[in-house]
Parts: C-alpha cells; structure tokens; sequence
C-alpha cells in the first residue's frame, strides 16, 4: 500500500524521499479518498433504515461516482442531482453511475446554485422520501470524520513519515486526516483550486468540530493548480506523462498529478529536501481520465 518512488529521477529530479500511499488501491467499488468522505453517510443511512441517498455534482464528479458504486454494492438507493443540460450526453462517469442503478438528475445551472440552500434540500428530501441528503462532496464533519480511518493507515504502514501531502478540493479529507494525527505530523494540501481563499476557513471549522485540541499541523498551497480547477497546462501533462512512465503509476490531471507535480517543483527548487521522508497519497480519481482525450 506504500510505494517508495526509489531514485528514478523524473525531468532530472530525484524523488527519492518520497512514498506514495496508494488509496487508489483500496475502497472496493470505489477506490481513493471518496470511500472514506462517504463511509459515515450510508453507515447512517442503513442505521436509520432510511433506503436511499441524494447528493450533488457536476457531470465528471468522483463524488457521485463514488457514491453510485457504494449505494449500488450496500444495497442503498441514490440519486445524483446534476449540473448539466437534460439534452447533453452522459459523461463515461455518469454512464457508470446509471449502470449501478443511480437516478440522474439533470439541472440548470441555475438551479444547481440552490444546492446548499436549506428550502431546495427540503424539496429535495419531500421528492425523494424517505431519504438523507448528502451535501456536495461529502463536505461536512460527518465526511471527514470518514478520513480519520487514512490516519490509522499512516500510523500501520508508514510509521517513519511526519510530512504528508495530499491533493485538497473541499479540505474535507485534509481535515480529517489532520484531526486523526496529532502535532509531530505536519499535513501539506495542494490546491486544485484557483483562488479557493475558504479553504483554510473550512478546514478550521471542521477541526474545531472533530478534535480541537489535538491534531496535526497543516498548510495549504494555492499556487500549483496549472491554471484552475480540472485545467491542464503543458507543463502539467510533461511532468504526468514522465512520471507515469518512470513509476508505473497512472495519474489522473485533476487532483493526484498537480500534487505531485508541486512535490516535484519543491523538490527541484530545494525548499523540500531530501532528508525529510515525504507521504504523498494518491487519492484515487483515475476514473476521470477518460475525460481528457490525451490520454486515451
Ligand atoms: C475529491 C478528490 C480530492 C479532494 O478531496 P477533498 O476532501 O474535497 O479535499 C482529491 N483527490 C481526488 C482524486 C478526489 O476525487
């Protein structure tokens, strides 16, 4: 589950002092991080006999997909509220999603914007009765308190580590990663937000709420999204096609290419040495390649 990346330099950079934690190899139907953000919502739904889950994305979100393949292997009902034209045609994701039994829901953009507003969750939970709503992302204590299970995997199989890097969209798996290690830890997000300047707000909250007093430090960096959320610049897609070559791992651009891309600029500018051993998780999400035509 931990592979050390070993001395194969890739563009002339060593990263040696770096592991990579494979999440993308664990979670069953739904590999990566989505497992964890998600294990607490349907544990809750099957203890409340309550048969069917409703949550939100866009037509390429590993959320939903995620959610598609556990409701289907847990025998949970879910339906998935999308932002997208009625009259588009499914993403590859969203054709997984409705082969394991998902309900889509298409929805204007318009109306996607209420998806946090309490009336049109009231809707949603009368519509699709009995039901329990899962905000988009899986963004809330409940979901991160899922990740504190990476913590316990970093503590088994990769006791010498202190600095782990991962990839952040909502913080909610940093967060509560964060709160499942205590302070020898520091915790370093890479943003795949352009000017996601909340960030630090959310996370902040969600640790107040799941452990307050003891948890790792943490950062997040906000200047290696190549251009902004889910783009790709040609840089990105040098360093992805190099690293995959060298590694034999697959990448996807989103999330796991861009934090490894800003572990290979940090590394290459020598404001991370090689002294430290670096926890890198791969978060999973290969799913979503097939949304770039260049790697297919
Ligand atoms: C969703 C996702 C993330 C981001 O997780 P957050 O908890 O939203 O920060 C990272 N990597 C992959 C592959 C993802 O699908």
């Amino acid at each position: 589950m931990v592979q050390d990346l070993g001395n194969m330099p890739v563009l002339g950079v060593s990263l040696a002092h770096v592991s990579l934690l494979r999440l993308d190899q664990t979670g069953g139907p739904a590999p990566g991080n989505k497992s964890f953000k998600l294990h607490h919502y349907l544990a809750e739904a099957k203890r409340l006999a309550i048969p069917r889950v409703v949550s939100f994305g866009g037509a390429w979100s590993n959320h939903l997909h995620a959610l598609a393949a556990l409701g289907h292997s847990q025998g949970v009902a879910a339906v998935g509220i999308v932002r997208k034209e009625a009259t588009e045609q499914d993403s590859a994701m969203l054709v997984d999603a409705r082969r394991w039994g998902m309900q889509i829901v298409p929805v204007s953009r318009q109306e996607y914007r209420r998806r946090n507003d309490a009336d049109y969750q009231q809707q949603l939970l009368e519509r699709f009765a009995p039901c329990l709503c899962i905000p988009e992302g899986g963004a809330t204590a409940m979901g991160a308190r899922g990740c504190g299970a990476i913590a316990d995997i970093i503590r088994s199989r990769a006791p010498r580590h202190r600095q782990v890097v991962l990839p952040v969209g909502t913080g909610t798996t940093l967060a509560g990663l964060a709160a499942g290690l205590d302070d020898s830890y520091e915790v370093i997000g890479i943003s795949a937000l352009r000017g996601a300047s909340d960030l630090e707000h959310r996370v902040r909250d969600l640790l107040c709420e799941l452990s307050p007093n003891s948890h790792a430090r943490w950062r997040i960096l906000h200047q290696f999204h190549c251009g902004g959320f889910a783009r790709v610049d040609p840089a990105l897609r040098e360093f992805m096609l190099a690293f995959e070559g060298i590694h034999a791992v697959q990448l996807e651009p989103v999330y796991t290419a861009k934090m490894l891309f800003a572990v290979h600029q940090l590394c290459a500018r020598g404001e991370w040495y090689s002294a430290v051993p670096t926890l890198a998780i791969h978060t999973g999400g290969l799913q979503g390649r097939r949304g770039y035509a260049w790697l297919s």
